[in-house]
This record gives structure tokens, C-alpha cells and sequence, in this order.
């Protein structure tokens, strides 16, 4: 919505102290009224995968009671249904939930990739890859936004601990930064541009994020084209005048006039243009009248519909991981036993400031039975105590003899909520020991087993090869419970796919490590290996494979094709190719497209995700999937250049079922137009020379120019050469028997460079 005001005339009506009152909250969720100019206070509030807006007493850690709201399952499941429509759907509920309780900016989504599985608060964000977390970040905005209500896109930048969150410093170097952590916000700020971006708490190489120039300014606002406001995390300001010097318009929440008076004094002492301030204000008032034009006030929404969405966003964000023997989808007869309080006590969200108060909650076990029918018999057994790690041998003696007596056994297990939350990491991957040991004892009684995850985040499975089939659940949102009983019946055919690697063992991951850092200092040694970058790269098998997932159909690919087999790096590349659903139900299934380039001089990954559509077949049914590719699907970040680059070359484009499972491929050849001029000086090394055509003439007369290089047979000219391509032209002072003087070296370079 365009704001037809004149904003700089209203900045010009403001007195210096409207004017950095503007830039902090009235309180925990407000903005600042001023009545005599008519612009109105705006509340924001979390988010991301509900809305939490406090009744009484206000917190912005998930303490204090609520208004109800549909809790949608959180990012990590929502990522994994890879499906942009539905979450651009999610979004729109989320905005008319909003739009009922006035709420003008709902703080989300997460775009921080997950760079470790302990961090605590990765349920809450999206992808180990940056591609896939910024195309789900950019749907969830555009949905919200769609209602007339801003979106928070967090934590801007390289946030993925909780470890020390608000004074730790990540170090990042550049490439890694652009391609890996900024990129999963760049997408989606480009792509969808949320009203706000919230900065993170952390340093961010040496600076605090709410305090980093370049981040705010130079790269969100200039190079990015952010038209909207940074605002703080929630107390991650450390000097205001800096921040407001950097790009962060809005200080959240009050710092009880702190921030205002720190202001103040810097306009009015000269450290602090006044013009910044307008231009800050400008901005915060953009936001805070494109909110107040786009209420509803008479928006209200329909729970009923929102829940049935819930269930249809959980059932495409649970990942189906094992189904040995097609155990699965369960027959709606004989005897069914369901074991683990978890079952009861569903762990369907996040602890933090993202918990919500779901309108309703399903218990898993009642839908189960519910779904079940009349010819089916369910038998419950509670297994283990959920907030206990001590085993109790009659509750998993007592389970183990209900799954003997039944035909199969669904167990629900996972991680309890003290486990994973946001403000701590998680010292280790491993479930609670009595759920470990009650799966072991349950399979030992009853082989057809059936294991259900609820978690946030990745979980060591020693007892894998003990259950017949494993679905990760994730954090399901309120209606999980349907959704669970959907796929396990088979009313519903699983198509999630993971959007990160489940390890082996925790030390298989990149990050491993370095993770959490030697106090407030966290280096990213790993650089651009996250995720599935390092699995392949290192051919270490993972248990579970980025882009990985089952389905109770099975897809067959076919006929990739593209529109040109050559391109310059400026084109547009069309990517088709057809899928079959080859089985007897219908199913979704997501198509992946990976890039590679095959011979690059940098250090780059195997492969990277720059594309995939999710599609719905029927039995039998086939379509064609179509892509897109540009410059950046085939670009690395140089840090020389300061800019994208792409080198000239071939590039194989992968279709896979998995970042493990390729089905396809097809070789393009994209050509840079980049002019670069290589500038050669006396530390250059031979093998430099022979990049270009005018070095490598030079350094085909050299080896006859060299004492012992005359008459040499070809196989020692060869491994001559092979010792001289490390050599920098200056050592041809020293081994050219005094034929290459200085006065030569001087010459050359000139011709060289000429
Ligand atoms: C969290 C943010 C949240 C804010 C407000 C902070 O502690 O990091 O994600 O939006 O609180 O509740």
C-alpha cells in the first residue's frame, strides 16, 4: 500500500524529542502515539508460527498467558513441506489472525540457518541451506503481508546460537557470510520485502548487529533495496546513537526513555546529524501508517478453518524416514497399541517467546483411535514419565506387554520441552534415556514397530535398525494429532522431505568442532561446509540426508531438458523435466535441482539447491516441472571483487531425489562476461603466466631460456615445468644463471601488462 502522506512534512512538524521518542517502544510491544499529528501507536508481537499477544502482564520470553491463537507447526516441520503455496497460506491465516487482534507487525520468520542441531532455538528456522529457508522465508511474509500486516524477518545476522546470544561474536568470513548466512535473509528481503528486519543480538565479526553499519546500511538498505525498518531485538541495542547512526530505526522494547534521551543529546551536541534522525523517523513512520491504513476493523477469522489448515500444513511438514517392509500406512483392524505419554501430552511447539496459546489441542492418541475405526482396537500404555529421564521398568515392562498382545506398535517419542527452547543449546543429540530404552524393549516384544519424533531439531537414533518405520513429526502445530492419524492410515500420503541432515552422531557435523566457541568468540571454521555442503564434500554418509523423505508411491524421473546448452552468465536458463507417479496412490513430490560446477579455482561445494517445486500426482499421472536459473544459481561470492562471479565453464544440473540420490543430469556451458584484466607483478607465479595467452608464449620460451633447460628430453621438460609452476617470476633472478636481470623482470611485467 503506497502512503499517500507527505512524510517529510510531518517530520518536519516534530519536535526533536517526537522525533527520538518515535525511535523506541512505548513498552514491550508498543510503538509511541503522537495524537496532535495523528499518528497512531502499532503493536508488534510474536510470531513467527502463531500469534502471541499478551493479556496481562507483558514478556517476551513465552511466560505470561495469552490470547488463544491456531498454533501452526513451527519452522523446521513447515520447511520440510517444501511447498511455497502453503506456507504463502499459513501466512495469510497468520495476517487475519493478526488483523482480528490488531496487530500491525507479527515478529517472523526466522531465517537463521541451522549451522549446529543443538541450537536450541532451531526449531523455530527454516534450513541448513540458504536457498530453501529464504524461498520459505519470502512465502511466510508475502502471506502475512498479503492481510495488510508487517512481517519481522530475524535475526539479521549470523545468529545461530543461543549460547551466549546476546554478547557472543560470530566470525564469519565474507564469502561465507554472502553465500551461506546472508543469503537465506537476501532472498527473502528482496523477494518479499518485510515491513521490518529484526537484527540479531550478537556481534557480528567484532560489531554488534544492532550497531553494524555495513549490515544495516550498506547491504539491507543499499545493496538489498530494503524499503522498511530495522528494529532491535528485543533489548539488543547496546549504544542507541550508533544504532540509529547504522540503519536501526526502532530501538523494542522501551528503554524507558534511555535510548531517547541518549538521542537527544547527541543531535544536540553535533555527533549525531539531525538529518539521520528525519530520515530514520521517515521510515518508521512509512511503516507505522502503511499498518494504520491497512486495518481491518472488522476482521475477525474462523478457528475452525485455521485449525483444519494446521492439520493440512502439519501433514505435509512430517517427514516419513523409514517404512521397511511397507509397515506403513496402518490397516484400520486388529489390534493397535500406543505407547509413550507423549502420545497424551503431545509436544506440538517451541518454548520461547514464539509459544503460543493454541485455540484447541489434539490428543495424538484420541485422534488415532478416532481414526482408526470401529473394527480396530487401541490400547494405550504411557512407557515412560515425560519429565523424567529415570526409567521406570513397570511402565516400559507394561508397554512392552501391550505390544506383544497387539498387531503393531505406534510409539511416540522425542524431546521433552526442557530439552530444546529458545535462550540454551542442547549439549547433545541423544533422546532421553527411558524413551531409548523403552523403543528397544518394545521392539524386542513387538518387531512391527512404528516410531513417531516429535522434536525441533535432528536426534541420534542407535535403535534405527530396531523400528520398522520412523516418522519425524517435528513440532506439529495444535491439530498434529490428525495429522499424524492422516498419514499413519494413509489418508494422507507423506511428502516432506528434510530441509537439514540428520547426523550419525553429533561430532559428524561441520560444526562440531568449534560450536559453541571459547567464550563470547564463535569462529565459523567450517566456512561455506554447512549441511549437506560438508556431508557430500567429505562423503560422510549422514543417517538422514538433506532433501531426503519417503513417500507410500514411488516417482519416476525422466527427460530433463533446458533451452540452451550454452549461456553467458546475464541469461536466463529453462530447466524441464517430467515426473511419474509410478505407484498406486496419489502423492506429492518435491523435485530437487542441485548445481555444480565442474572445475572451478575456488574451493566451492559439491553441489548447491537452486531449485525445486513440490507436485501433486495422481496414480499414473505425469508433469513437467520447470526451473529457472540466473546468474546468482551459478555464481560463488569473491571477495576481490567484492561482487557474485561466475567462471566460465561447464555446470551440471542435478535432479535428485535427496542431496544423496540423483536421478539426473544435464551439462550447460555458461560463459562469464565479466571483463577482468589480470594485472601480473614480480610475485606472480608461472603458473599464473599461463592463464592468459600473452603468459603462456612467455613461458614457452622460457624453459629454453633457463641453463638447464636446453636439450632436455619432453619427459623432464614436463616435470620441469611441473616445479616451475610454483615459482614466482622473481625466482627467475636466482635460477636463470644470470641471463634475468631486473632490468629483464622489469621489461617483461611491462610487456605483460601492456
Ligand atoms: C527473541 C525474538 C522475539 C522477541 C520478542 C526475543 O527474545 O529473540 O525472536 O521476537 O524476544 O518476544
Amino acid at each position: 500500500m503506497e502512503n499517500k502522506r507527505d512524510l517529510k512534512a510531518i517530520v518536519a512538524q516534530m519536535t526533536l524529542e517526537e522525533k527520538a521518542g518515535l525511535c523506541s517502544g512505548l513498552d514491550t510491544w508498543h510503538t509511541k502515539g503522537i495524537e496532535r499529528l495523528g499518528i497512531p501507536p502499532v503493536m508488534l508481537t510474536d510470531g513467527p508460527h502463531g500469534l502471541r499477544k499478551q493479556r496481562g502482564s507483558a514478556d517476551h520470553l513465552g511466560l505470561f498467558d495469552s490470547v488463544p491463537a491456531t498454533c501452526f507447526p513451527s519452522a523446521a516441520g513447515v520447511a520440510s513441506s517444501w511447498n511455497r503455496e502453503l506456507i504463502e497460506r499459513m501466512g495469510q491465516a497468520l495476517g487475519r489472525e493478526c488483523q482480528a487482534e490488531n496487530i500491525a507487525v507479527l515478529l517472523g520468520p526466522g531465517a537463521n540457518i541451522k549451522r549446529s542441531p543443538l541450537c536450541g532455538r532451531n526449531f523455530e528456522y527454516f534450513s541448513e541451506d540458504p536457498y530453501l529457508s529464504s524461498e520459505m522465508a519470502a512465502h511466510h511474509i508475502m502471506g502475512v503481508q498479503s492481510e495488510g500486516v508487517g512481517t519481522s524477518l530475524k535475526h539479521f545476522a549470523a545468529n545461530n546460537q543461543e549460547h551466549r546470544r546476546m554478547t557472543s561474536d560470530s566470525i564469519v568470513d565474507e564469502r561465507t557470510l554472502r553465500e551461506i548466512y546472508l543469503a537465506s535473509f537476501e532472498g527473502a528481503v528482496k523477494k518479499a520485502q518485510p515491513w521490518t528486519v529484526m537484527c540479531s543480538y550478537n556481534k557480528v565479526n567484532g560489531e554488534y548487529a544492532s550497531e553494524n553499519e555495513r549490515l544495516l546500511t550498506d547491504i539491507l538498505k543499499e545493496e538489498w533495496g530494503h524499503e522498511g525498518i530495522v528494529v532491535s531485538d528485543w533489548g539488543a541495542v547496546n549504544d542507541r546513537v550508533n544504532g540509529l547512526a547504522a540503519g536501526l530505526e526502532l530501538e523494542m522494547p522501551s528503554s524507558y526513555g534511555e535510548g531517547d534521551r541518549a538521542i537527544i543529546a547527541a543531535v544536540t551536541d553535533g555527533r549525531l546529524p539531525e538529518e539521520k534522525l528525519d530520515a530514520a523517523v521517515e521510515r518508521l513512520l512509512s511503516v507505522i501508517f502503511k499498518a494504520a491504513d491497512a486495518r481491518k476493523t472488522d476482521a475477525s477469522f474462523d478457528p475452525e478453518a485455521h485449525h483444519a489448515l494446521a492439520r493440512e500444513v502439519a501433514r505435509e511438514s512430517m517427514v516419513l524416514l523409514k517404512n521397511e517392509d511397507g509397515l506403513l500406512p496402518l490397516a484400520r483392524k486388529g489390534k493397535i497399541a500406543v505407547i509413550g505419554e507423549m502420545a497424551k501430552k503431545p509436544r506440538y511447539q517451541g518454548s520461547g517467546s514464539s509459544q503460543i496459546n493454541p485455540t484447541r489441542l489434539e490428543d495424538i492418541s484420541e485422534e488415532l483411535a478416532k481414526s482408526a475405526g470401529p473394527s480396530a482396537e487401541v490400547g494405550y500404555a504411557q512407557g515412560y514419565h515425560l519429565d523424567s529421564d529415570e526409567m521406570d521398568a513397570d511402565l516400559i515392562r507394561e508397554a512392552a506387554e501391550l505390544a506383544a498382545r497387539s498387531d503393531v506398535a505406534v510409539l511416540f517419542a522425542g524431546l521433552p520441552r526442557r530439552y530444546e527452547s529458545e535462550g540454551f543449546d542442547r549439549q547433545h543429540l541423544r533422546m532421553p534415556d527411558n524413551q531409548t530404552a523403552l523403543i528397544e524393549a518394545v521392539a524386542a516384544a513387538q518387531p512391527r514397530l512404528v516410531v513417531v519424533l516429535s522434536n525441533g531439531a535432528p536426534v541420534e537414533m542407535p535403535w534405527i535398525g530396531r523400528a520398522k518405520a520412523v516418522l519425524e513429526a517435528y513440532l506439529g502445530g495444535q491439530a498434529l494429532g490428525g495429522a499424524i492419524a492422516d498419514l499413519l492410515f494413509g489418508d494422507a500420503n507423506p511428502s516432506g522431505k528434510l530441509a537439514e541432515t540428520f547426523p550419525v552422531q553429533l561430532s559428524d557435523n561441520p560444526s562440531y568442532l568449534f560450536f559453541p566457541g571459547e567464550g563470547d568468540k564463535v569462529e565459523y571454521r567450517e566456512g561455506l561446509f554447512v549441511g549437506y555442503r560438508y556431508y557430500d564434500k567429505k562423503r560422510l554418509k549422514p543417517l538422514f540426508p538433506f532433501g531426503y523423505g519417503l513417500s507410500y508411491t514411488t516417482f519416476e524421473y525422466s527427460d530433463i531438458a533446458v533451452d540452451r546448452s550454452e549461456i553467458t552468465d546475464e541469461d536466463v536458463l529453462h530447466v524441464t523435466v517430467k515426473v511419474r507417479n509410478t505407484g498406486s496412490r496419489a502423492g506429492q513430490e518435491v523435485v530437487q535441482l542441485y548445481v555444480r560446477d565442474c572445475a572451478s579455482s575456488v574451493i566451492r561445494p559439491e553441489k548447491e539447491l537452486k531449485g525445486f517445486e513440490k507436485v501433486a500426482l495422481a496414480p499414473g499421472e505425469e508433469k513437467e516441472v520447470a526451473f529457472r536459473l540466473d546468474k546468482r544459481s551459478f555464481a560463488y561470492y569473491d571477495e576481490d571483487v567484492r561482487d557474485w562471479v561466475v567462471e566460465t565453464g561447464e555446470f551440471e544440473l542435478i535432479i535428485g531425489k535427496s542431496s544423496q540420490e540423483m536421478v539426473l543430469s544435464k551439462t550447460v556451458a555458461v560463459a562469464s562476461t565479466r571483463v577482468s584484466r589480470t594485472v601480473y607483478h614480480r610475485n606472480s607465479t608461472i603458473s599464473d603466466l599461463m592463464k592468459t595467452e600473452k603468459g603462456a608464449a612467455f613461458v614457452e620460451q622460457l624453459v629454453g631460456m633457463l641453463p638447464f633447460g636446453a636439450n632436455l628430453a619432453e619427459e623432464h621438460k614436463a616435470m620441469l615445468m611441473a616445479f616451475m609452476e610454483q615459482m614466482p617470476l622473481r625466482g627467475l633472478l636466482s635460477f636463470s644463471g644470470g641471463k634475468f636481470t631486473e632490468e629483464k623482470l622489469s621489461q617483461v611485467l611491462i610487456h605483460l601488462n601492456s
